[in-house]
């Protein structure tokens, strides 16, 4: 149902995503996995604006009718809850595409139970698994007609992945000892990070389910800068030409085969809002080079991680204040 109206949507309008600038190919590529109903993972460094992209799908998500007090956005036609399944008199209330957005933080504590739900045992015997006495509906209900934002997938247990995969997959699962249907209406967008070593890969059972949208940082230093200054505070003036050089700086420490770890679009905004407020500070209403030289390491250092053979004989900050340099020297 839910790709159906996106169908209509993504037909109306050429350009449906436009909360994110740039990024042209991953549009593209959720567009076609939306349209037939597929199940997303977007892979990519933190802060390229994974979230913002499945924000906006829900976004665009036409008005329906729920029920009113419902917390899983029932529709009166097809009830999900334990609840609503119960009552069949109901008053309904309009509920936006946005307030149908759930965002769930993957982790190595997430429980099978605290995403899908948990059944008492002992109530069940009496009024049934699916009761509302015996069954509390998990998270994943909550993005019923909507859009289920499951970040950093791959930092769950392989056993809740599973979980995941069969509910998306044949609409069903096991909750303890009860096998429980599950007719949840939603659109499922997983992330992971690529770069990110300390946790487990997805499993190829897994992986082999989904199609996978690869996201990068911004293709070019204008788009980066157009998003700096569009999500970045502004309360003092900055040049074009310095604008241009942190953003470029920080794409400079992006490419550098020193680091293992690389700083995101939150660090050119961190040098462009920390540079405003140093200048205010000292008096200024625009910000001069020194200021950004002044912030850098509080900006960057902690964002970047050397290799080990580098860290060795260099810290973060003395390397960073040298290629900052080296950049200056060589302009
Ligand atoms: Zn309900």
């Amino acid at each position: 149902m839910l790709s159906k109206q996106l169908r209509e949507i993504f037909a109306k309008n050429k350009d449906s995503f436009t909360d994110i600038l740039g990024q042209e190919s991953a549009k593209q590529g959720i567009k076609s996995a939306l349209l037939t109903n597929r199940h997303i993972i977007i892979s990519g460094p933190p802060g390229i604006g994974k979230t913002t992209l499945a924000k906006n799908i829900a976004k665009l998500l036409p008005d329906i009718e729920v029920v009113d007090g419902c917390s899983y956005h029932c529709t009166p036609e097809e009830p999900v809850c334990p609840s609503c399944k119960q009552n069949d008199r109901h008053k309904t209330i309009k509920l936006e595409g946005i307030r149908r957005f759930v965002r769930i933080q993957g982790s190595p504590d997430l429980t099978v139970e605290d995403l899908l739900g948990d059944i008492d045992p002992i109530k069940a015997l009496k009024f049934g698994p699916l009761s509302l006495e015996a069954f509390t509906p998990g998270k994943i209900f909550k993005a019923n007609n909507g859009v289920l934002f499951f970040d950093e997938l791959n930092r769950c247990p392989e056993k809740l992945q599973n979980a995941m995969l069969q509910v998306l997959e044949e609409g069903k699962t096991t909750i303890g000892s009860y096998d429980v249907d599950f007719d949840v209406n939603l659109i499922f967008i997983g992330t992971m990070n690529p770069e990110d070593s300390s946790t487990e890969k997805l499993s190829d059972v897994l992986l082999d389910r989904f199609d996978v949208i690869y996201m990068d940082y911004p293709e070019d230093t204008d788009t980066e800068k157009k998003i700096v200054m569009a999500k970045g505070n502004k309360i003092a003036s900055v040049s074009d030409e310095l604008l241009t050089l942190m953003v470029h700086f920080v794409r400079l420490l992006r490419q550098d085969e020193k680091l293992e770890k690389k700083p995101s679009v939150r660090a050119s905004i961190g040098l462009y809002e920390r540079s405003q407020s140093n200048a205010l500070l000292k008096g200024r209403k625009n910000v001069q080079f020194q200021d950004i030289k002044d912030v850098l390491v509080s900006v960057l250092s902690h964002r970047i991680r050397l290799k080990p053979s580098v860290r060795y004989l260099e810290s973060a900050e003395n390397y960073l204040k040298e290629q900052f340099q080296k950049l200056l020297c060589s302009r």
